[in-house]
């Protein structure tokens, strides 16, 4: 084999893994992005009140999800007919790249440096037992909780008392740093804060 087509070997595996593993990353980081979806939620990257909206918007995200990991046998198994009909080297790329994210998602969280699903029923549930507790005079915060989630955390920004120690992952508003660099730390992070991780714990209030 020649160095050319050698390099276009490798060059062509490489496309198939970043092919591979953007598809099923394709639903969370454009179609969530959408006007129609973020009427109701404040611009990026303002704060957002913890209510119904950022409920349905944790659960959409995760929905997302689960249709990105149904895609991945997209270019799963093309890759496998391009590798078994064709000795495809960009075959071979796109099962490494999805093969890669169908691990990456479904292995053990701490296995893996980034959280699987930053969206998940664990989040909807602490904030709507937030909301709940809002409403309780014997457990709110103060006498008129006004909860947000922050970039770093869930807050009150009424009495600043710290809620609930996460970190807010892409909600999948539109982008202040704009379509391209915005999707582009979407996809690097997998929709992950890019603060990095705390444990959803039901003891975190202070
Ligand atoms: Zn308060």
């Amino acid at each position: 084999m020649s160095t050319t087509a050698l390099l276009l070997s490798v060059l062509a595996v490489s496309i198939g893994v970043i092919i591979g593993h953007l598809i099923p990353r394709v639903p969370a980081i454009f179609m969530s992005r959408f006007s129609f979806f973020n009427a109701e939620l404040p611009p990026h990257p303002s704060p957002v009140p913890v209510n119904g909206h950022l409920l349905a918007r944790v659960l959409l995200m995760r929905n997302l999800r689960v249709l990105g990991l149904l895609l991945t046998l997209l270019p799963f198994t093309l890759g496998w007919l391009a590798v078994y009909g064709a000795h495809s080297p960009f075959g071979v790329g796109l099962i490494l790249g999805s093969s890669w994210t169908i691990l990456s998602w479904l292995l053990p969280e701490e296995w893996t440096p980034l959280k699987r699903w930053p969206c998940n029923l664990a989040v909807a549930e602490q904030l709507q037992l937030l909301r709940n507790d809002s409403t309780d005079e014997d457990k709110r915060c103060c006498a008129d909780p006004e909860i947000m989630w922050e970039v770093s955390a869930v807050r009150c920004t009424s009495c600043l008392k710290l809620l609930l120690d996460l970190p807010r992952p892409d909600l999948g508003r539109k982008r202040s740093d704009g379509w391209m660099l915005g999707s582009l730390r979407v996809w690097l992070l997998d929709g992950n804060s890019p603060l990095g991780n705390v444990p959803v714990t039901s003891d975190e209030e202070e």
